[in-house]
């Protein structure tokens, strides 16, 4: 809907939501927007940054604000958001468009660079009650032309919405091999981003609202037992017990390796697949297919390969033995 489209900026404030915008007559490389279809895409964050996304979504109900994101990409494209950041002193608020006030940027960007590694990842900002819950045509056009620009390969641009009490917040992510913006889901662990506590509080501008409160959110799976699924009738998880014995494995894999992280999740064909993570990165993926436990799981490492031999697998009528008689040390063999 035109009322809702960023393209009628005024000559003063020419520049909104990247830094550097630049009209130009090319075609946007991004066709409107799907969801993914790639199980494995997800943006993965923490609940404190969830938080106060919210809460600088709430600051403003009624008018745009924004953002950038920091973090890294793991080795297969996922975007990690470490730390939110939140509109500048100077920042531009307007009602179909926010601009970040750059000098409050380049500070942030640097300082979070230099002592702490985090790259910019990605743009946030609400659409606050506008009735749009995803990039307008405006949006999608400046990200095509500022990827272009700068050599970005991947973007994330995180579209928000409110009400006077409530917010919500969609990722999409960009990908010039793909021509195409795709909404993709959240993965939130319940833990503060290590940057968050270390981060000097007074160096950047915290949101006035004290209480979040993020609703709706497009979240992936992140457990197998929780949600019903329609798993095929002759997939391991189908027969009694075997539930349990994931549960087994997970726990067993968490008793053995206290510093990772382990998080089941479901794929488009209702296949389990477990996420091991270290500090944020992701190490492994233990994929249990269908046909397992006759056949091996397939663990796919921080390469791309999977370093087992799978000739070795042998099941000898106890999965949790077998499994772990296979498996070893995530990433180390
Ligand atoms: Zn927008």
């Amino acid at each position: 809907m035109n009322r809702f489209r960023h393209n009628k900026v005024s000559k003063k404030n020419k520049k909104p939501h990247l830094y550097k915008t630049k009209r130009t007559k090319q075609r946007d490389l991004f066709v409107p927007f799907t969801f993914s279809s790639n199980p494995c895409d997800f943006v993965l964050t923490n609940k404190k940054e969830i938080d106060i996304l919210s809460q600088y979504i709430l600051d403003y109900p009624n008018i745009e604000t924004g953002g950038q994101l920091f973090g890294y990409w793991t080795f297969d494209g996922k975007p990690v958001v470490l730390f939110v950041l939140g509109p500048g002193p100077k920042a531009g608020h307007y009602n179909t468009f926010f601009m970040q006030d750059i000098d409050y940027l380049k500070r942030c960007a640097s300082m979070l660079k230099s002592l702490y590694g985090l790259d910019h990842v990605g743009e946030w900002h609400s659409h606050h009650q506008l009735g749009l819950s995803h990039p307008s045509s405006h949006d999608s056009h400046n990200i095509s032309s500022n990827m272009r620009t700068l050599g970005y390969k991947k973007f994330l641009l995180c579209i928000a919405t409110c009400n006077s009490s409530e917010s919500s917040i969609n990722a999409f992510m960009f990908d010039s091999c793909k021509n195409e913006y795709e909404q993709i889901p959240w993965v939130i662990k319940d833990t503060d981003s290590p940057y968050r506590k270390i981060i000097k509080d007074d160096y950047f501008i915290l949101p006035e609202t004290k209480h979040p409160n993020m609703v709706n959110l497009f979240c992936k799976s992140s457990s197998a037992n929780k949600s019903k699924i329609d798993y095929d009738k002759t997939y391991w998880l189908v027969q009694k017990g075997n539930s349990k014995i994931l549960k087994l494995i997970i726990d067993t894999l968490k008793g053995k390796f206290p510093s990772h992280d382990f998080i089941p999740t479901i794929d488009k064909s209702n296949e389990v697949h477990v996420e091991i993570y270290q500090n944020g990165f992701v190490l492994e993926d233990i994929h249990f297919p269908m046909g397992f436990p006759t056949i091996p799981p397939n663990v796919i490492d921080s390469h791309g390969h999977d370093p087992y031999i799978h000739n070795k697998w042998i099941f000898n009528g106890d999965i949790l033995s077998s499994f772990f008689s296979y498996y070893k040390n995530p990433n180390k063999y």
